[in-house]
């Protein structure tokens, strides 16, 4: 599962529609300070699921997400919808089964000012954890550590074991993995207090 096309709409600085063409071997970005190169890679974090109001350099609390919508310039009028889409080359078949027949698959997140985030795969509206559990399974994600952002590296070598171990699990794809053993460990628990309460009932009927 490659990273095939990124399109941003309304995002930060890119009010414009603009796309970046992820082509084999390296893909470089230049361009003055401030034009907006590491809003391409926080675009690239943020379509993956990321909430974190830190790793979007963005306002911490309940609307600070809104601050990825462009804000506006002394000529252009704030906007009220910012739009995401990364496309996803599954010609090798790395994505989950589920996607055996799609060759191209399109992970989208829009956010409307004060209205909160929606996702979509191919289309068709998701949840978040359905977008954070693709790229999980895919050893990738809004934490990858392939994504290495300003002053990240300092930020790992000083990283606690727990932290390390973090990182490690995602690289080696089992992070996803965990989510699913948490959720059926939720479901067991549900399903044993579901049994004592039965027992229950059914003493108290006999
Ligand atoms: P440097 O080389 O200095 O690291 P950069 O090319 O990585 O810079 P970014 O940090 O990606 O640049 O972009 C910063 C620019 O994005 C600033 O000009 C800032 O005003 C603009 N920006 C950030 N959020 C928004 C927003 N919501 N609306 C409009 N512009 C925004």
């Amino acid at each position: 599962m490659k990273f095939a096309k990124l399109r941003l709409s309304g995002f930060k600085s890119f009010v414009e529609p603009t796309e970046l063409l992820i082509r084999e071997g390296l893909t470089g970005v230049v361009g003055p300070n401030g034009c907006g190169k590491s809003n391409l890679l926080e675009a690239l974090r943020w379509v993956m699921g990321e909430s974190s109001a830190r790793s979007l350099r963005v306002a911490a609390g309940g609307s600070g997400m809104d601050d990825v919508i462009f804000a506006g310039t002394a000529k252009r009028p704030s906007r009220d919808l910012a739009e995401v889409r990364l496309m996803l080359d599954n010609r090798a078949r790395r994505a989950p089964a589920e996607f055996n027949a799609d060759e191209e698959i399109e992970v989208s997140r829009a956010i409307m000012r004060g209205e909160g985030s929606t996702y979509s795969l191919n289309g068709r509206e998701v949840r978040l954890k359905d977008v954070q559990l693709l790229f999980a399974d895919a050893a990738t994600g809004a934490h990858s550590p392939a994504l290495v952002s300003q002053g990240r590296v300092a930020a790992i070598i000083n990283a606690k074991p727990q932290e390390r171990r973090q990182l490690l699990e995602e690289a080696a794809g089992i992070s996803g993995l965990n989510v699913r053993r948490r959720e059926a460990e939720l479901r067991l628990k549900a399903a044993d207090a579901n049994l004592v309460r039965l027992d229950d009932v059914m003493q108290a009927s006999e």
